[in-house]
């Protein structure tokens, strides 16, 4: 939904700087001599930059996506990703963490790898209110005063995607998102540097699917 709109809000975006260009090309040809207080290039780096943000909005928000939703493929091929070192790496930025009044927390990138590290340790499991499996934590937030937060959980089993107000083991919220934090640059250790070579989410997810898909039939 929020990507949707934020594909449209990019369109505008690109239909203004259409018009921007166009408006300068005009003006120049009716030799118009005022200065305006804005000029026209930067008009058009203002919307290009505007463009641009929406682009990895889009982005950011599609990846937060496809995390909570492949939980139960991740499980499943654990050791299958574990293998490889290109999908060891993939880069994991769809882990968000808020606080109410402060904002959104800039969280370190994970490595898919690293996942399976971050999601032994009880802190970052739930029970799964569906089928009893275990779900496994892909962010959060909470509020500062009262030290409530809310865990977005996906279910490895089932796939039930939900938010508990607590894990197996509880603390509040700004140590809940310390945890996390620190839980996610420990987990990477070992695993190579964010530069090494690595494949993004939407291929390995399709890659996952594709090997499955294929082993079924
Ligand atoms: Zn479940």
């Amino acid at each position: 939904m929020t990507q949707h709109n934020g594909s449209q809000s990019t369109q505008k975006n690109i239909n203004s700087l259409v018009e921007v260009a166009q408006n300068a090309q005009n003006k120049r040809m009716s030799n118009n001599v005022e200065m305006p207080a804005v000029s026209d290039d930067q008009q058009a780096l203002h919307m290009e930059e505007h463009a641009v943000a929406d682009i990895y909005k889009a982005r950011k928000e599609r990846h937060e996506r496809i995390l909570r939703e492949s939980v139960p493929l991740f499980i499943r091929n654990k050791d299958r990703i574990l293998a490889d070192k290109k999908m060891a790496r993939c880069h994991i930025d769809g882990i968000r963490f808020g606080l109410a009044y402060s904002g959104e927390w800039k969280m370190p990138e994970a490595f898919l790898g690293g996942l399976f590290c971050l999601w032994e340790n009880p802190r970052f499991q739930a029970e799964c209110p569906e089928c009893h499996g275990t779900a496994y934590c892909t962010g959060g937030g909470g509020s500062p005063f009262s030290g409530r937060k809310s865990i977005a959980m996906t279910c490895g089993s089932c796939g039930h995607r939900f938010g508990v107000p607590s894990t197996k083991v509880d603390m509040n919220a700004i140590s809940f998102g310390n945890a996390l934090v620190s839980a996610i640059r420990n987990c990477n250790a070992g695993l190579g540097d964010m530069e090494d070579e690595s494949l993004p989410i939407e291929d390995v997810v399709h890659m996952l699917e594709l090997e499955e898909f294929n082993a079924d039939g």
